[in-house]
């Protein structure tokens, strides 16, 4: 499953980079580079901003008024296509990101079904939905530790693509059951709903307490930003809210009791490090993308800010330690969000920076954050919309917006006309985003995001592919070829167990856990794997070792 096209583009990277060197153009790349220093334990540090399309980094900077932490180590770009689509969801995005496979639509960790992109290797139809290890699951089986933080629910699709296998996104039951048998040392984020039953949408409907089994797995289970910077656990679950935390505007204004993102990011970071053998840890600045869906610019800087802060504490521990590498990107861009619209369509050279950011300056809470202070009957419609910077409205207007039924867009709209802010969709869009990258062995040029997985990879010491054949045997090929006969038990359809069995060997593995029971000469045993069982609705796929556990 290679591809051409990422070769070419690979080779023409490295001859601009040779040709902006010998210019001594000193402006490219020019941050003074970690020194790797070899027999050391290498880590890295993996930071996706979702949907977050360059204009929005340009916007950041103007409203910080001096350079992000970012800007420091921008290195190249990065393609964003799926295997089937020019704009692809942040599912396949995740997927390529982590694994080095591009997907479909959806599609968590497992191969894709339809490749019609260019460029992009066909697959092989018996393969299509087969799962494949991600950089995570490679760093686990070195010895390193891992962790996974978001400020989405946990099982939202980013993280999801870099914790666990399954064919849609949505299916948080599995993608959350996942990620607690992984044995990830430190989880951070939203997403408490997905671990235990209960009546909301994505409480589990399999009768399982995860926030139980995660406490017997002696994880620290911490549901506040006290509780997370107090800990001093090297296993942490910390789950701030049923499904994502606020913006961090809000999460200021509030203030409210969970933790920023560089918190987060900072304690994964002194978490981890203690382990010897060197760590992964994937951390996602999950609403940008949510703000932009809405066209929401105050959420757009909000978190683009918030993600930047924790690039910095990335950094920070990166430029100490010399041997970690630190990836910051976007999975794609989302709703062309420009500096200039149409008012400024002729006379843009004239407008000065205030312009654009002034009004901005004005909101200090999201549509979200804003939109949440709002009373059922709109009588405090005049102080709602000046939180969001909405000042000086006429009667007229706050009437309008008193009886609008569309009132979030209708506020979104008036900033952004406010601002001369630009919004061409209210989904994603496919131009290639900025690459950002410090440290030994850092990608740079322009890459496909499938590209960043394979440079991780390498890195750590990894070999995805390897990984893959040892966690990803198909069960019932694997078992028959053995002599068992096998199959699915789903006497429970929400705990489908796969069965395989020979004269007196009984092997069971049940869905998304690490786990198998054996029973042989009628005594009774549980064995731990070195992955999750995954299961794609046709397939059970088991780590390797299922396969020897008969005495
Ligand atoms: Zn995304």
């Amino acid at each position: 499953m290679r591809r051409i096209w990422s070769k070419k583009l690979a080779i023409i990277s490295m001859a601009t980079a040779v040709t902006i060197s010998t210019l001594g153009f000193t402006g490219y790349n020019s941050f003074p580079e970690a020194k790797g220093k070899k027999n050391e334990p290498t880590n890295v540090i993996m930071m996706v901003m979702d949907g977050t399309s360059a204009g929005a980094t340009t916007l950041a900077r103007w409203y910080k008024g001096e350079d992000l932490a970012m800007d420091e180590i921008v290195v190249g770009g990065v393609r964003t296509h799926s295997a089937e689509s020019a704009i692809t969801d942040s599912a396949p995005a995740a997927t390529a990101l982590a694994t080095g496979y591009k997907s479909n639509d959806k599609v968590i960790g497992l191969l894709p079904e339809v490749v019609n992109t260019p460029g992009v290797d066909a697959v092989d139809p018996e393969d299509a939905y087969k799962p494949v290890a991600n950089v995570l699951e490679g760093a686990k089986l070195l010895g390193k530790s891992t962790g996974i933080i978001s400020t989405s629910e946990i099982q939202h699709a980013t993280p999801a693509g870099f914790s666990s296998h399954a064919t849609h996104r949505s299916n948080y039951q599995d993608i959350a059951e996942q990620q607690v048998y992984q044995e990830i040392d430190v989880v951070l984020g939203g997403g408490k709903e997905a671990l235990q039953p209960g009546t909301t949408r994505n409480a589990r409907v399999d009768g399982e307490n995860l926030i139980e089994v995660l406490e017997n797995k002696g994880y620290d289970f911490v549901e506040s930003r006290d509780e997370l910077l107090n800990t001093n656990s090297n296993k942490i679950w910390g789950s701030f809210a049923p499904s994502a935390l606020a913006y961090d505007f809000d999460r200021q204004a509030t203030n409210n009791n969970e933790p920023s993102l560089a918190e987060m990011t900072k304690k994964a970071i002194d978490t981890l490090s203690q382990n010897e053998k060197g760590f992964f840890l994937f951390v996602e600045g999950s609403k940008v993308d949510w703000a932009a869906h809405a066209n929401d610019t105050i959420g757009i800087l909000s978190d683009v800010l918030a993600f930047d802060d924790a690039v910095k504490e990335a950094l920070d521990f990166a430029k100490k330690d010399g041997n970690t590498m630190v990836i910051a990107v976007s999975d794609h861009g989302n709703s062309g969000i420009t500096m200039g619209n149409v008012n400024t369509n002729s006379n843009y050279p004239e407008i000065p920076v205030s312009a654009y950011i002034d009004p901005l300056k004005k909101a200090t809470m999201t549509i979200e954050g804003a939109l949440r202070q709002l009373k059922s009957d709109r009588s405090n419609m005049k102080e709602v919309a000046e939180l969001y910077g909405l000042d000086n409205l006429t009667a007229t207007e706050i009437e309008h917006l008193q009886t609008s039924k569309t009132l979030q867009a209708d506020m979104t709209k008036m900033l952004a006309d406010r601002a001369n802010i630009g919004f061409s969709t209210g989904g994603h869009t496919g131009e290639d985003v900025f690459l950002y990258a410090y440290g030994p062995s850092k990608p740079f040029g322009l890459v496909d995001n499938t590209d960043l997985a394979k440079t991780m990879a390498k890195f750590l010491g990894v070999d995805l592919d390897k990984t893959t054949d040892k966690l990803f045997v198909n069960a019932r090929e694997s078992f028959e070829n053995k002599g068992y006969t096998t199959r699915i038990d789903v006497t429970d359809e929400n705990n489908p167990v796969f069965i395989a069995e020979k004269q007196k060997i009984k092997i069971e593995l049940p869905v998304n856990k690490n786990i198998a029971y054996v029973t042989q000469n009628n005594k009774s045993y549980v064995k731990t794997l070195d992955g999750v069982t995954v299961y794609n609705s046709k397939d059970f796929y088991v780590s390797k070792t299922a396969l020897n556990l008969s005495k």
